[in-house]
C-alpha cells in the first residue's frame, strides 16, 4: 500500500459528516475530479448512516474507518459491530428498508454501489458488519 489511515468514532449522528470530510481528504492525494470527490462523500456518508441507523439503532456503538491508496486505487472499509444484516442479498435490492416508518427510501446501498466500482457487504447477524468499497 501507498499510503493507509484509520479512524475510529463513536455512532453518533455528528460524525457522519466529519466521517466524509476526513476520507475525502485522505481521497484528495489521487487527485480526483470534483465529480469523484462528491461520489466518494457520497458513497461513505450512506455507510456510516447505515451502521449509525441501523447497525447500533438507538445506542452508540464503535464505527471503524480504514482507507488505504495503492497506485490509483482507493480502498475505504467501514464497520460497525451492531445487529448486521439477517440477509444481505435482500437488503442490496433497490428500495428494500427494514425501516420504512423512519422514511428511509432503501437506496443506500444502490447508492454506494453507483457511485463506487465495487460495494462487497459482509454482515453477521449480532456480531456486525462490514462494507468495502474501492473507486
Ligand atoms: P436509505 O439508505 O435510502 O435511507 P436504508 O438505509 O433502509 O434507506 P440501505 O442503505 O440500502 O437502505 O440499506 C438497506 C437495509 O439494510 C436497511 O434498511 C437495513 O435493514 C440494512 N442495513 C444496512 N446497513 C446496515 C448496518 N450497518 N447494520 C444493520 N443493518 C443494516
Ligand atoms: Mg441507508
Amino acid at each position: 500500500k501507498d499510503n493507509t489511515m484509520k479512524l475510529e468514532i463513536p455512532s453518533k449522528s455528528q460524525n457522519e459528516a466529519f466521517a466524509r470530510v476526513v476520507v475525502a481528504s485522505f481521497a484528495a492525494q489521487l487527485d480526483p475530479t470534483i465529480e469523484e470527490l462528491a461520489d466518494i462523500k457520497t458513497a461513505v456518508s450512506e455507510a456510516v448512516t447505515n451502521s449509525i441507523i441501523h447497525g447500533y439503532e438507538d445506542k452508540i456503538g464503535k464505527i471503524l474507518i480504514e482507507c488505504s491508496i495503492e497506485g490509483q486505487l482507493l480502498e475505504i472499509i467501514i464497520q460497525d459491530f451492531g445487529v448486521g444484516i439477517p440477509n444481505v442479498e435482500e437488503a442490496r435490492v433497490p428500495f428494500y428498508t427494514s425501516r420504512p416508518e423512519l422514511e428511509r427510501s432503501g437506496m443506500g446501498f444502490t447508492v454506494m454501489e453507483t457511485f463506487m466500482n465495487g460495494l462487497e457487504v459482509y454482515s453477521e447477524e449480532n456480531k456486525g458488519t462490514k462494507i468495502r468499497m474501492v473507486k
